[in-house]
């Protein structure tokens, strides 16, 4: 047991007022403990500890700890073995270090799968994952009793310990070990018999009579009827939030007043090959008590190392699933870094980015809202891509970096521990059932590019977008938004179509675009768009065409749409017949309509009969964003901030956010320019006579009345942040 005695230089400071900056570190040694070999622990006392006070000198005051313990501290059946934790907490205790305690229920023992050897998750060609995580299925109703008392013994050993922040349960959940693609197959889980059983059942509960029959066995990919795929994949994403609720109660029978989070994979989100991962990132927040996240940069493209829009969308994501609340940033990457996989011999890495990337990875998590930069990680027993120290105990020059941005944010950790983010007037409508049915059709990269070229279109105009899911929309949230865009929403359950109605005849704006509504929920196909939404949209399509780039023409004036313009869609014409009381907008170069108009109540549906969104995203046609923006600022949605006296390309790359607090609003820019920049900054919100300072110098840079601007200067590959506040 740890002792008491040891806590009293431990003091919290008051809750709420404080920023976590802090490092995952592996004390049991890394990465042994989950090859199912590594019992006795590699590292010595003598070496954690110059870790850990190593860890303390980088300034930072969380680690990330315990995530992989199960085996260390259950050796054997029932026989328990806290030392080294105990050790190391304490020590964290001594040192002034807070703790984000892992607890592990997804790496057991090895003596767990001779106990239960049907335990492990199953693919689809009849195999059991490797030894890595998730190995076990929680469909195994030994899963659950193991993990059940081992819960019960960590908690209640370490529940009272002062270090204490927050549970971090299982590690990225998903239902699907790390993709490994066997050529020409996709691998699937759970094929296991516990899940095959538990999803005929769940397919009856929610069905009845009409559910969909279920082969046995249950088919490859290629071979599921497409109503069945779609279940088939929901049924796996709610196996894991279950899992995570059912954790999160068991941790809860011991302790009531710490919050469990987990790290929640946001790239997976906008990854369209990762669909068939089972991986629902608004049902796992809802789940915790508070959201937490990781998001590793370099796992975009390469070419767009430098800026990348997936970035923002990560962030904008996780700022949306914590519904205006601070989320936990659990993981992100200190180094830029590549090498072959995760662990190279130092020969095998090579640096993709300037070194000072690392600056804005950490800062744009805080932009956003975070409480929590919590960096992977600090040293590991094989050299990676991503650790600060190397395993001889010498420092990566990144260390510098990061020594740097710690000072910074120890300055302001009270600002930004306190402030929030700013709500946002636009929603882009994410469904899992369209993701899957993509997918199983083929298209599985049409509805992520869709929506990241919505998201880079306002984004790049400043104007600040929410993701929100079917489920968040059927339980009224859209009502907080002015307009939604619904790209590519290729099924629309019923449910969904009466909250977009609602939504329009209320006032909001609804946007959608080419393949809306072919499917009903049980994925049928009838009227599209589906669910009475011809009476709501006004317009019925006959058939989806393929062509290039169709052109259209404005032909009747609307908003800031002109007379004569002419845009460029993407990969899809649509055969549209507008219903009576529509108003024609725009007209393809067939003379079909283009462009439908539904105004609705006190609301107005727009649809567009082509892919505007993809058009932007991957040909940059500059009048599709146009079309984007102005139906945002038409339906009253402003950005946040105006910038001028940028070239277009630095402006990119110029990322500005706000968040705000009771007497201000904090403002970060963060430029990934190569160059300096001098923007002249406008804020929609600034109250009247208001000071800008800068919040680490304390200096005041300008001084405004109403509505002018300032300027200000970034430099290169570093953040500036800002504050305003009225002048008393
Ligand atoms: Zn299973």
């Amino acid at each position: 047991m740890y002792t008491n005695n040891s806590f009293s230089n431990f003091k919290r400071k008051k809750k709420g007022g404080e920023f976590f900056y802090g490092v995952a570190y592996y004390p049991e040694g890394w990465p042994f403990i989950i090859s199912g070999y590594g019992h006795p622990p590699k590292i010595t006392d003598s070496e954690w500890l110059t870790d850990l006070e190593n860890i303390k000198k980088a300034g930072f005051n969380v680690i990330r700890v315990c995530e992989f313990s199960w085996p260390i501290i259950e050796p054997e059946p029932d026989v328990y073995d806290f030392e080294l934790y105990d050790k190391v907490l304490d020590k964290c205790a001594d040192l002034g270090i807070y703790v984000i305690l892992g607890v592990d229920t997804l790496n057991p023992p090895e003596w767990f799968f001779e106990m239960y050897p049907d335990a492990w998750l199953i693919n689809n060609m009849g195999q059991r994952t490797i030894r890595e995580w998730p190995s076990p299925c929680f469909s195994h109703p030994g899963f659950r009793e193991r993990s059940a008392k081992y819960i019960k013994n960590f908690i209640s050993h370490y529940k009272d310990h002062p270090t204490i922040v927050a549970y971090q349960v299982d590690n990225e959940p998903a239902h699907h070990p790390r993709r490994r693609k066997i050529i020409g197959r996709e691998e699937l889980y759970c094929y296991c018999t516990y899940c095959v059983n538990r999803f005929k059942k769940w397919l009856r509960d929610k069905y009845g009579d009409d559910a969909p029959y279920v082969p046995d066995p249950l088919p490859e990919f290629e071979f599921f009827p497409a109503w069945l795929w779609v279940e088939w994949r929901l049924f796996n994403e709610e196996t894991i939030v279950n899992k995570i609720k059912w954790i999160k109660e068991q941790i809860k029978k011991w302790d009531r007043n710490h919050p469990v989070t987990t790290n929640i994979m946001m790239h997976v989100a906008f990854s369209n090959e990762y669909s068939a991962m089972a991986h629902d990132v608004w049902s796992l927040a809802e789940v915790l008590d508070e959201v937490g996240m990781d998001y590793y940069s370099s796992l975009t493209d390469e070419k767009e190392l430098n800026y990348s829009i997936r970035d923002s969308a990560a962030y904008s994501l996780a700022r949306s699933l914590a519904k205006g609340e601070k989320f936990y940033c659990l993981e992100i990457q200190p180094t830029t870094l590549r090498g072959q996989g995760w662990w190279s011999d130092e020969k095998g890495l090579r640096e993709v980015g300037d070194p000072r990337l690392v600056r804005l990875w950490t800062w744009r998590p805080v932009a956003y809202g975070a409480k929590s930069v919590v960096y992977w990680v600090w040293k590991t027993q094989i050299p990676t891509v991503w650790a600060l120290v190397r395993p001889d105990g010498s420092f990566s020059k990144y260390l510098n970096i990061v020594r740097e941005v710690s000072d910074k944010i120890k300055r302001l950790s009270p600002l930004i521990a306190e402030s929030k983010p700013y709500p946002s007037d636009v929603a882009i409508l994410y469904s899992k059932r369209t993701l899957h049915l993509a997918f199983r059709d083929k298209m599985s990269e049409i509805p992520i590019q869709s929506i990241l070229g919505v998201f880079e279109a306002l984004w790049e105009n400043r104007i600040q977008v929410d993701f929100i899911n079917v489920d968040r929309a059927e339980k009224g949230y859209l009502m907080r938004y002015k307009i939604c865009f619904a790209p590519f929403l290729y099924v629309v359950e019923k449910a969904l179509a009466n909250s977009l109605e609602n939504f329009v005849k209320n006032g909001g704006y609804l946007f959608t675009d080419a393949f809306y509504g072919y499917f009903d929920e049980k994925i049928r196909y009838s009227i599209v768009p589906c669910n009475n939404l011809d009476k709501l949209m006004l317009y019925r399509n006959h058939l989806t065409l393929l062509e290039d780039k169709p052109k259209f023409v404005i032909t009747k004036k609307w908003g800031s749409l002109k007379l004569g313009a002419t845009f460029s869609g993407y990969s899809y014409i649509e055969e549209i017949e507008a219903l009576p009381d529509a108003k024609i907008i725009a007209e393809f170069e067939n003379k079909l309509p283009a462009v439908v108009l539904a105004e609705i109540g006190k609301g107005k549906a727009i649809h567009v009969g082509t892919d505007i969104a993809r058009a932007y995203f991957l040909n940059k046609e500059n009048n599709a964003a146009e079309m984007i923006i102005n139906l945002a600022e038409m339906a009253g949605a402003k950005p946040l901030v105006r910038v001028l006296n940028l070239k277009p390309e630095e402006s990119k790359n110029l990322e500005i956010t706000l968040l705000r607090n009771e007497k201000s609003q904090i403002m970060f820019l963060l430029n990934a320019n190569e160059n300096e920049v001098y923007p002249k900054i406008y804020v929609k919100n600034a109250p009247k006579n208001s000071r800008i300072i800068d919040a680490l110098t304390k200096q005041e840079i300008a001084s405004l009345k109403y509505a002018d601007g300032f300027e200000t200067s970034v430099q290169a590959y570093d953040v500036r942040i800002l504050i305003i506040k009225p002048k008393n």
